[in-house]
C-alpha cells in the first residue's frame, strides 16, 4: 500500500439514474466551436477546421439542484447548455448528462485577444453544473434536441445531430492526446444562444431522454 503524506482526497462523483451507485469522476474535457449557428455568433468561420480543447478541473462539477455562488472576477458569465459524454471502461460510453459549461465570458474574450490560454475563463470553482448521469444503453440521442431555459424562457436549443464533431469523433481525437479513461467526462460543445447570467437566475438543461441540470445563481 501507497504511504500518503496526507489522505488522498475523495472522488467528485456524479449519481447515475435507476442505481445507488454512483460514477466517480477523473477529468473533464470540452470541445469548443462544436455547432455552426454558434461559431457564427461568436464571430468565427462555421467550415469544419480541427476541433478546439479545453480541461475544467474534476472538482468544478456542480450537481442538479444547486445555489451557486455568483463565480467572482467577471462582471459576464454566461451558460453554455452541453450534452456530457462519460466514459466507461474500455474506452465505452458509460452514460450521458446534461451539461452547463460556465464561462466568464470577458476573461475569455481578453484571452482571445492576447492569445493566451482559457484556463481562467473556464476553469473556476462552480464551472461544471451537471445532470444525473443515464446509462448509454436506456437512451437513443440520435433525434434528440438540446434545449436550455433562463428563468422557464427558452434561450438555447438545437439538434444534437447539428454538432460538427460527433461523439465517436471527438473521443477518437482526444485518444490522440491522451489514454481516456473511465471516469473521463466529456463536454461536447454548445448551439447558439449563449448569453448572460444574473445573481437570482435559474438555469434549466434538458435532453430529450436524459435527467435535467438546474441550478440558481446567489
Ligand atoms: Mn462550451
Amino acid at each position: 500500500m501507497t504511504k500518503y503524506a496526507f489522505p488522498p482526497a475523495e472522488p467528485v462523483s456524479l449519481a447515475i439514474t435507476g442505481t445507488s451507485s454512483r460514477f466517480p469522476v477523473r477529468r473533464i474535457y470540452c470541445i469548443g466551436k462544436n455547432y455552426a449557428d454558434h461559431v457564427k455568433e461568436m464571430g468565427g468561420d462555421a467550415a469544419r477546421s480541427e476541433p478546439i480543447f479545453f480541461t475544467k478541473a474534476a472538482e468544478t462539477i456542480v450537481e442538479s439542484g444547486a445555489n451557486i455562488p455568483f463565480p467572482p472576477n467577471t462582471s459576464d458569465l454566461h451558460y453554455e447548455v452541453e450534452l456530457v459524454v462519460a466514459i466507461g471502461p474500455d474506452l465505452n460510453v458509460f452514460g450521458y448528462g446534461v451539461g452547463i459549461d460556465l464561462t466568464r465570458r470577458d476573461l475569455q474574450s481578453v484571452a482571445k485577444k492576447k492569445g493566451g490560454p482559457w484556463a481562467r475563463a473556464k476553469n473556476f470553482h462552480h464551472s461544471a453544473p451537471c445532470s444525473d448521469l443515464t446509462p448509454a444503453d436506456e437512451v437513443d440521442l440520435s433525434k434528440a434536441r438540446i434545449v436550455l431555459r433562463k428563468n422557464g424562457d427558452i434561450v438555447q436549443h438545437g439538434a444534437l445531430s447539428d454538432m460538427i464533431w460527433g461523439v465517436s469523433e471527438i473521443i477518437d481525437r482526444l485518444s490522440q492526446d491522451m489514454d481516456l479513461q473511465a471516469g473521463d467526462l466529456i463536454y461536447t460543445g454548445t448551439p447558439a444562444g449563449v448569453g448572460p447570467v444574473r445573481i437570482g437566475d435559474e438555469l434549466s438543461g434538458g435532453v430529450e431522454g436524459l435527467s435535467r441540470i438546474t441550478v440558481r445563481f446567489v
